[in-house]
């Protein structure tokens, strides 16, 4: 099925200049952005994107990281473009993660892992419409 999915380019990536590399790898796999733009979140946005996190150990760690520094957001579409998406990123932490992932390649940690995916079709829904509206989406 042709898919939409939200990819985050955290602020970690961003840092390192990795933005680059991370988006050729993504459309080298196949998956093609249909929006893009770059912008600093504020804790308010970083809490509400990470809303089920509210109640974990980490929240306040990983609200604190996702607005230490710009991200870049994108809406990629391709055929099962949500689980091709998962896969390519690798497991959340990058000890963990596959070779070839973008995690196993570009995160230093179970927090700074470089790179956000949506996890469902429904979360899919709700995340590309948090960054993006329908005016921003090509095609
Ligand atoms: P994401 O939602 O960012 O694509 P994910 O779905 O692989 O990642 P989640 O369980 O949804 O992982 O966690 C969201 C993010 O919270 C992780 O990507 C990571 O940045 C951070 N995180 C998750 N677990 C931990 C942890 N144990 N310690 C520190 N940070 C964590
Ligand atoms: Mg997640």
């Amino acid at each position: 099925m042709n898919e939409r999915t939200l990819c985050i380019i955290k602020p970690d990536a961003v840092g390192k200049n990795l933005a680059g590399k991370i988006l050729a790898h993504i459309q080298e796999a196949g998956l093609r952005p249909v929006a893009l733009r770059m912008l600093r979140l504020t804790q308010a946005q970083a809490e509400g994107f990470y809303a089920v996190h509210r109640e974990r150990p980490f929240f306040a760690d990983l609200v604190r990281f996702m607005t230490s520094g710009p991200v870049i957001a994108a809406v990629l579409e391709g055929e099962d473009a949500i689980q091709r998406y998962r896969k390519l990123m690798g497991a959340t932490d990058p000890g963990k993660a596959e070779a070839g992932t973008l995690r196993k390649l570009y995160a230093a940690s179970t927090q700074s892992n470089a790179v956000h995916g949506s996890d469902a079709p429904e979360t899919a829904r709700v995340e590309v419409a948090y960054f993006f509206s329908s005016i921003d989406q090509v095609g």
